[in-house]
């Protein structure tokens, strides 16, 4: 069985980490949107209230599955049977950065290779940071949501 985790912060889930997924499928048995936990990090939405929306977003997809860790996301994978890690990438500072961590994976993970998928030229501007940007500032991001996600205004 091919399983893949998809880890991230998800703070909030926005189209372009849904079109990752949707693409992903038809390589895997087995997605886990797999939400990590980090006491020293700030969200802007609860874990309950990410794992909703997520859980929402493919509720007509039985390979995909969410799924909540804290220790070292390698370590998650081996407890799970995963050995892909699936991750995007949307230019070359993303590039920069998945690289180390990819290659820190795969020494301290069992056999654990990443995967990554190009974003798709319209989703590689979308991020969680702009989302976040755009609610702070009480603009609309709808755009930037999977279908059916609505943030309430604050
Ligand atoms: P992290 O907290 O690990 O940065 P994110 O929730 O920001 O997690 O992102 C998780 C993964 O989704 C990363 O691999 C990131 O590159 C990918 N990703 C985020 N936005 C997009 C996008 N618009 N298109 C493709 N991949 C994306």
């Amino acid at each position: 069985m091919k399983t893949a985790v998809f880890p991230g912060s998800f703070d909030p889930f926005t189209k372009g980490h849904e079109e990752l997924v949707r693409r992903a499928v038809p390589l895997f048995d087995k997605i886990i949107i797999a939400i990590g936990i980090n006491s020293q990090k700030k969200y802007l939405f609860s874990l309950a209230q990410r794992t909703e929306w997520i859980e929402k977003v493919f509720a007509n997809e039985p390979k995909v599955i969410v799924d909540t860790y804290e220790k070292l996301t390698a370590h998650y994978c081996s407890d799970v049977g995963a050995n892909y890690l699936l991750r995007g990438l949307r230019n070359a500072s993303d590039f920069d950065y998945e690289k180390t961590i990819s290659q820190l994976n795969a020494m301290v993970g069992d056999d654990l290779e990443t995967i990554f998928l190009i974003s798709e030229p319209q989703y590689s501007h979308f991020s969680s940071t702009i989302v976040r940007e755009i609610i702070k500032g009480g603009g609309d991001p709808s755009p930037f949501l999977p279908q059916g996600i609505a943030i309430p205004k604050r």
